[in-house]
């Protein structure tokens, strides 16, 4: 689960990290109200969960009411990589003489977590790794022993930070740790942390994962989860309990499994057709389970057909077959083909009682995605 910027800046507030004074708005007024609070000049910035959102013009610096009330009106609203602007924070804009970079993530080749750090700041981290990885200095801790202050002090001299700064930014560096470890989180990173001209360090940004399957026990963190699911089909799912990952393409996809569901994008994509998501349902084959799932995949405008990949195994075909027909029972109409493969245990009893009336049923896997596709090129005709 990925946390907008105003979530993960509260807590990195919260934990001690030096962070511009912000608030959150959702008009054009609130920006204003917010702005006159905090003092001008302050940064507009949209909350939406994709990186490069200055280049996007998705953050504004502005100095007085008219240009707070000009930035809001384009920033609110507006359309940045496919996400709807519905929310900004405006906070205090940063007097920064240099931008540097601060994060932790899972190295899963070294098997632990890695501190990671360098003074090329403010630009995409992925690209400098590119370009120049021993700009970046590597730090890897020992989850057994945590994170040694001398290694964050490592972290930060070793990336060349200044001598003034780099006792400040380790300490950024450990405040880090303690929330990465302590809320379970997959990533987090502080891009730029800036160097005011004070020499004092601000975290102007802030990106934090946290890992979904320890949900259960961030209580706090668990509650944000509504927030800061940016997709509404993927909300909706999460709502229901399924895994449910949407992507662009025009075949909607829905196994009983993940390795099954992911050989299915793969052999999508192999006939010609684009997957319109990912869709596990698990094990068993409720009814109710099904009609969740089917509804999701009518409701992506994208998908223009769905292939159904199920293999019997301790549930057994005809148990899946039985409910498929029960789901598709509470559709009037099914808006779009849906084509239904069965293997495994029984998988030829529950190919027989498949209404075939109103589904495709189809006998290998080849077939399944190959009439899926054709479908879904038929419909977009
Ligand atoms: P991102 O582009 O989505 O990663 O958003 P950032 O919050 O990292 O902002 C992008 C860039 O805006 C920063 O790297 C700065 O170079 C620039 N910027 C300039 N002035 C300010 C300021 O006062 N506050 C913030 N947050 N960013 C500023
Ligand atoms: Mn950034």
């Amino acid at each position: 689960m990925k946390l907008h910027e105003y979530q993960a800046k509260g807590l990195f507030a919260e934990a001690g990290i030096p962070t511009p004074t912000f608030k959150l708005a959702s008009t054009v007024d609130e920006v204003v109200a917010a702005a006159e609070e905090i003092g001008y000049p302050v940064a507009i910035k949209a909350q939406v969960q994709v990186g490069g959102r200055g280049k996007a013009g998705g953050i504004k610096l502005v100095d007085d009411e008219a240009e707070a009330r000009e930035a809001a009106e384009s920033i609110l609203g507006m359309d940045l990589k496919g996400y709807a602007v519905d929310r900004v924070i405006v906070e205090g804009a940063v007097d920064f003489v240099d931008e540097l970079y601060v994060g932790i993530t899972m190295d899963r080749e070294a098997g632990r977590p890695v501190i990671m750090a360098s003074t090329e700041g403010g630009v995409d981290i992925e690209a400098v790794a590119e370009r120049d990885p021993d700009a970046i200095t590597r730090v890897h801790v020992d989850p057994a022993f945590g994170l040694h202050p001398y290694q964050a002090r490592r972290a930060a001299y070793g990336a060349g930070m200044d001598a003034d700064i780099a006792g400040d930014a380790a300490k950024v560096i450990q405040t880090l740790w303690t929330l990465y470890s302590n809320r379970d989180a997959s990533e987090i990173e502080i891009n730029p942390l800036m160097v005011t001209s004070d020499r004092e360090v601000i975290a102007a940004d802030a990106v934090m994962n946290i890992d979904e399957d320890a949900l259960f026990r961030q209580a706090e963190l668990a509650e944000m989860e509504d927030e800061a699911t940016g997709d509404t089909l993927e909300r909706q799912a999460s709502g229901v309990g399924l895994d449910y990952v949407r992507l662009s393409g025009n075949v909607g996809i829905i196994g009983n499994g993940a390795g099954l569901v992911m050989t299915t994008l793969d052999l999508v994509d192999h006939y010609g057709g684009s997957p319109a998501n990912f869709l596990d349902i698990g094990g068993g084959a409720r009814a109710e389970t099904v009609k969740n799932a089917l509804e999701l995949v009518f409701a992506d405008e994208n998908a223009d057909a769905v292939v159904f990949n199920i293999f019997g195994g301790i549930t057994r075909g005809d148990e899946v077959a039985q409910g498929i027909n029960e789901a598709i029972a509470a559709f009037d109409e099914l808006p779009k083909p849906v084509v239904v493969r069965i293997a495994g245990t029984k998988a030829e009893e529950g190919r027989e009682l498949l209404n075939a009336e109103r589904l495709i049923v189809a006998d290998t896997l080849e077939d399944a995605v190959q009439k899926a596709v054709n479908a879904a090129q038929e419909v977009a005709a």
